[in-house]
């Protein structure tokens, strides 16, 4: 099931894509795509549901984050080697950890700002893992049926703020606009081999990333179970996996966002996002 919440901000209905590209109203079903829905029996009783009998939805209607209520956000950094490299940076020995805001959280396609004296605004297509059934010390055997979906992420990062402003990562991960998630929550079942898919992301036409899941250092099911020593996972908590070489960043010299460009970027199957960058 391709799973997504449309509407204007903060008022999103919860909807299916159907076999045709359309989508159908799941409001007479669920309140949202959110929380108790995510887990296995949630999903199970939408799987059940026979989508022709749903009402269709007319015209065009923005798409928002394809999860609602999100509890966490979590965000694996460098977890691909060639973009350590990129960074400057040394290849993790255990994956590298840091939140983004669930404030951060956009729709797909809505526009991403460039905040107030930022300099050095980046992105980062990412794989979203959804949590559909929460746990703690998840065996990396058994982590995948923690997993209620996958999405499209943009890590959209302030690198002064990340990295030359002291701390730890969290100032230039969090700014509004900065999470777009979606179009789709694709549900698990949907996706053949999450260790394999390709992902890309361009700036005005021009592509900068090109990349594939296959070349993760950790993978999801490690990193499910490493999470889950330090924290509880519950349904509808969002982990970012980490992104392929090609960011602002690693461009000699760097290329940064000042507003006006439009970032596209998607990952086979779970479909595309279209962002504006606008000034804050
Ligand atoms: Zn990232």
């Amino acid at each position: 099931m391709k799973l997504l919440r449309y509407g204007p901000k903060g008022h999103e209905k919860p909807g299916l894509l159907d076999a045709a590209g359309g989508i159908r109203d799941l409001s007479a079903h669920i309140d949202d795509i959110a929380g108790d829905v995510l887990t296995p029996e949630g999903l199970a009783r939408l799987q059940a549901i026979d989508p022709a009998s749903l009402p269709q939805v007319s015209g065009d209607p923005r798409i928002g984050p394809c999860v609602g209520r999100v509890g966490k956000f979590i965000c694996i950094g460098l977890n691909y080697a060639d973009h350590a490299a990129e960074s400057g940076m040394d290849i993790p020995k255990e994956p590298v950890v840091f939140n983004k805001w669930t404030s951060a959280i956009s729709g797909p396609n809505d526009d991403v700002e460039v905040p107030r004296g930022a300099t050095k605004t980046d992105w980062e297509v990412e794989l979203g893992v959804v949590i559909g059934k929460g746990g703690r010390y998840i065996d990396e055997a058994d982590a995948l049926s923690h997993v209620a979906g996958y999405c499209v992420v943009n890590d959209v990062s302030e690198r002064e703020w990340q990295i030359e402003r002291g701390g730890t990562w969290d100032k230039g991960k969090g700014h509004d606009t900065h999470g777009p998630i979606g179009p789709w929550l694709v549900t698990a079942d949907a996706v053949t081999d999450v260790n394999n898919l390709g992902m890309w992301l361009e700036v005005d036409g021009k592509r900068y990333q090109n990349g594939s899941t296959a070349t993760m250092i950790f993978n999801v099911p490690q990193i499910i179970a490493y999470l889950s020593r330090f924290l509880s996972l519950q349904p509808g908590d969002v982990i970012s996996t980490g992104t392929p070489p090609g960011v602002g960043l690693g461009q000699k010299p760097p290329v940064y966002l000042k507003g006006g460009e439009v970032m596209r970027l998607g990952i086979d199957g779970l479909g595309e996002q279209m962002q504006k960058v606008v000034k804050a």
